[in-house]
């Protein structure tokens, strides 16, 4: 594994490597960017099969961290941590504690959060060695869970989908199938219900399935048929990948909104998708929701959690993928290109800016450092 060939390709400012045998901690910290901000992002703990597969998924994860905050116009830079061991086997306090003081060893470069396989309680452990810990429970001041935010964002961005599409948001007999009905999903399926959408649910575990199933009275699918299920919105909402020149072809609903991350394989399956006459609302945008409600706990600390604030940040989540519908149509881009390209514009320009501010810096007016008499050197203006 080249680690320092793969930052060069993604543009990865600093990835550290964590482990403490003594609690069996192994995990990678990715920081992509810190250009807008403070680098924040989940940590994921899953059973990777290898060191390389968790760096290739913490470098990805990273990544869109910085083009998720960018895109939607928030002051924050992208990192993403993974733990590698199964998360119902091997987490314990002392695990999390270890994790902890590798955040806290960054300074506050890396900010943490929950993301799969991690809970808010577990969040509170992992803030016991380090205050660079967001997302805590509103009780402590926190902003919480972000899977209701993120929900809502879903929610948004669905209705956004279909006023592109029908030119009516209404989910009045509008079909959505949602495959994973997790924290996310779940909630998800439940403002759908309430807002009169029929659904389409599946779950690999099957008490949430069937969880969903009677409380939203939906249509239960097994998780391989979901893809294929006719809707007018499929809302991916479990892990990334399931879009792919093998599930494309497969599917048959007229849009895409949905919380998981990555749900694209290749970037080629953007134009995939584009042939199908599939809308497909970028992910990084559609699930921004539990971003803007961490930073909104940032801002508010530590007086508390304004959840007015975070809920207006949340309902700018239609004007942003408007943006990018218009954007991919004027140009010819996929939706994919075109949220990419107004991330990067955005991210181009806070460079321009701060080099500016550093080349004004590296050149006062009268740069004439000396030694004054405490020893320190000195620059008269
Ligand atoms: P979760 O683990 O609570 O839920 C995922 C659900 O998907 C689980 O119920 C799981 O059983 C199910 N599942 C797994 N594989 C499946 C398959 N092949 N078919 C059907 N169901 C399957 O996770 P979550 O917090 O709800 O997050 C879901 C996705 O959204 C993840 O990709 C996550 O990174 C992303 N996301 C979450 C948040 C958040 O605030 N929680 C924010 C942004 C993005």
């Amino acid at each position: 594994m080249d680690v320092l060939k793969d930052m060069q390709r993604g543009g990865h400012e600093q990835v550290v490597f964590c482990q403490d045998d003594s609690v069996g901690l192994h995990a990678i910290i990715a920081i992509h960017s810190t250009v807008l901000g403070p680098a924040l992002g989940g940590v994921r703990m899953w059973p990777y099969a290898s060191s390389e597969e968790a760096l290739q998924d913490v470098l990805r994860l990273a990544q869109a961290m910085t083009y998720k905050a960018a895109v939607s116009g928030l002051p924050l830079g992208g990192g993403k941590a993974v733990i590698i061991g199964d998360p119902r086997r091997m987490k314990t306090e002392g695990l999390l504690r270890a994790f902890g003081r590798a955040v806290e060893g960054l300074n506050g470069r890396y900010l943490t959060a929950e993301d799969v396989g991690m809970t808010v309680a577990d969040m509170e452990i992992v803030r016991k060695e380090t205050r660079h810990v967001t997302g805590t429970s509103e009780k402590k001041g926190g902003s919480g869970d972000p899977s209701y935010p993120t929900a809502k964002g879903v929610l948004y961005a669905i209705e956004t989908c279909l006023k592109e599409v029908y030119g009516d948001p209404s989910m009045r007999n509008r079909t959505v199938a949602i495959q994973g009905v997790g924290k996310v999903g779940y909630q998800l399926g439940e403002l759908l219900a309430t807002a009169g959408a029929r659904l389409i649910i599946a779950d690999t575990n099957p008490q949430r399935a069937m969880l969903a199933r009677r409380e939203f009275e939906a249509w239960r699918v097994e998780p391989d048929e979901i893809l294929q299920s006719e809707c007018d919105v499929l809302s991916p909402c479990a892990l990334g990948g399931v879009l792919n020149r093998k599930t494309i072809p497969k599917l048959r609903c007229r849009a895409i909104a949905g919380a998981a991350n990555n749900q694209l394989e290749d970037p080629s399956d953007a134009k995939r998708l584009e042939e199908r006459g599939v809308l497909y609302a970028p992910d990084y945008v559609v699930n921004a929701g539990g971003i803007m409600s961490i930073l909104v706990g940032l801002q508010g600390a530590p007086k508390g959690y304004d959840r007015a604030k975070a809920e207006r940040l949340v309902s700018q989540i239609p004007a942003t993928l408007h943006a990018i519908f218009r954007k991919a149509r004027a140009e010819g881009l996929t939706t994919a290109q075109a949220a990419d390209a107004l991330a990067e514009a955005r991210l181009e320009e806070a460079r321009a800016k701060k080099q500016d501010v550093g080349a004004r810096r590296a050149v006062p007016r009268r740069a004439v450092p000396r030694r004054g008499q405490s020893g320190r050197t000195r620059v008269r203006r």
